[in-house]
């Protein structure tokens, strides 16, 4: 393990110096009450410059992200993320203003703002788009708080459920709940479908609405997707559209025709923003024109005098969601890389996933076991079901196997309803070479696991921690440093 700051800090160790305050410390009736003020100082490391510096370039290195290498972590599109976006967003006209300044001031941003609502709105089917959310969780629960304005604003206060199928992302129950609904389960049929006798058995007036991904976490197209919408309209629901998934059908087919009435889209993975290290995210969520008035304000508008203004009257609105206007940085990637690609671009990446999802699939499938060995779209589920028959090698060993060969892990164990899963989303931006790369990798380790197993169940062997107890680790977490303990 690399020493903490806490650890490496030195006393007395500056890495600037200040000339003495000239202010008095008592400053009469200005000074802080006494019994605010602290007994101690606060424990902070103290470190020189170059140790802070060599301290976070030590971390960075023992980092795996994009820019290094192949990560193809399902449901989470883990594309590379163009350098060009991060040019745009520090461009100073976007990184060096304040969002309090006048709206004739920042004309640039807003137009900035009104475009990208235009290109989602093209991208999806819909007629309007807030900005606000931070991230994909955050649009889901704009977006079932949206369903909820709705029905009460028709007085129709009986609609307590929302369903949501048992191949869902762990987000959609949790936001059902979060919101204040019901969850009810929806179940997958065979062939990873929902279910239809299952859907109209559980539909009746107190359903509030649906949420879907489509394609599912299974990477697979819902067939049914008119006669799904058909039905939840007709019980008085509404359809919820979890675009985490959008790459695989973007510039293709879009959720707005499929009969959706509420989408979000995670721009931190479809339009390529750097994510997985917590940075920021966004979440847009588009509505079809009637329930544009629930959308939470304000909204960005031309006038008729060809200046943009943010609209606040929006009586009907769910509300403010976010500080200020969301994540602005990430929008503005967003915004260069949709501006970049064009429509055609938009498309071709989309197919170029699918493709490589496909190519992926189709060259694992003797040696892995596929439940749904069908056309996929931009991810595919394989198990370690033979692995773990054969010599007691699990997911969890190929997973931690990969990472001795330099690759990022799939998603693993999810969705929830495949045994063994590893869930496989390459993107478009893996290039044949690199997939026939990866391709080899996989079947060295299913034969390793074969011929020597040890190998498989001691991995990770190059990393600096092996593999951790997971448990305790989720169920003790030790998230800030204890001092004490260290005493
Ligand atoms: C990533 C993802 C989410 C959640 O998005 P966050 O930005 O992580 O909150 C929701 N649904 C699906 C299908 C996802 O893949």
């Amino acid at each position: 393990m690399p020493e903490l700051l806490f650890e490496k800090g030195v006393k007395g160790s500056n890495a600037f110096t200040l000339p003495p305050s000239e202010l008095p410390a008592d400053t009469g009736e200005f000074s802080l009450p006494a019994e605010h003020l602290r007994d101690l100082p606060p424990a902070i490391p103290e470190l020189s410059e170059v140790e802070v510096v060599r301290h976070y370039m030590g971390l960075s290195h023992l980092a795996y992200g994009v820019d290094d290498g192949m990560y193809p972590l399902g449901s989470c599109t883990m594309k590379y993320n163009p350098k060009i976006n991060e040019w745009a967003a520090r461009l100073p006209g976007f990184a060096d203003i304040h969002p309090l300044q006048p709206e004739n001031s920042v004309q640039g941003a807003m137009a900035m703002l009104y475009e990208l609502e235009g290109m989602l709105n093209e991208i999806g089917g819909m007629d309007r788009f807030t900005l606000q959310p931070a991230a994909g969780a955050h649009g889901e629960f704009v977006g079932i708080r949206i369903i909820r304005a709705y029905h009460m604003h028709r007085d129709d206060d009986k609609r307590t459920v929302i369903l949501v199928p048992d191949s869902a992302h762990g987000t959609n129950p949790a936001t059902a709940s979060a919101a204040g609904f019901k969850m009810v389960e929806v179940k997958s049929d065979p062939l990873g479908m929902v279910d239809m006798d299952d859907l109209k058995h559980k539909l009746n007036d107190e359903v509030a609405g649906l949420m879907l991904t489509n394609p599912n976490t299974l990477g697979l197209f819902e067939k049914n997707i008119v006669e799904i919408a058909r039905l939840v309209h007709e019980a008085g629901g509404l359809l919820y559209y979890d675009g985490a998934n959008l790459n695989a059908v973007m510039g293709v087919s879009r959720p707005g025709d499929m009969g959706f009435d509420i989408v979000h889209y995670n721009l931190h993975k479809t339009f390529a923003t750097p994510h997985g290290g917590g940075g920021p995210g966004s979440g847009p969520v588009g509505v079809k024109a009637f329930l544009a008035d629930f959308l939470p304000r304000p909204t960005v508008e031309l006038g008729e005098d060809g200046k943009y203004f943010f609209d606040y009257d929006h009586p009907l609105s769910i509300g403010k969601v976010k500080s200020f206007y969301g994540n602005f940085g990430v929008m503005v990637k967003a915004y260069a890389y949709i501006k970049a690609l064009g429509a055609e671009g938009i498309k071709d990446a989309c197919v170029q996933a699918v493709l490589n999802a496909n190519y992926l699939r189709h060259h694992l499938a003797d040696t892995y076991d596929i439940p749904y060995n069908v056309l996929c779209k931009h991810e595919f589920v394989a198990t370690a079901r033979r692995q773990l028959e054969e010599s007691h090698i699990s997911t969890m060993d190929i997973a931690k196997r990969l990472i001795d060969y330099g690759y990022h892990p799939p998603t693993v164990y999810f969705p929830l309803i495949v045994k063994e899963a590893m869930m496989l989303e390459p993107t478009e931006t893996e290039s044949r070479e690199r997939l026939d790369e990866f391709i080899a990798v996989m079947k060295n380790i299913a034969r390793e696991a074969k011929e020597t197993p040890d190998i498989v169940h001691a991995a990770p062997t190059r990393t600096i921690i092996g593999r951790v107890d997971e448990v305790t680790a989720a169920r003790h977490p030790v998230l800030s440093y204890q001092e004490e303990k260290q005493a």
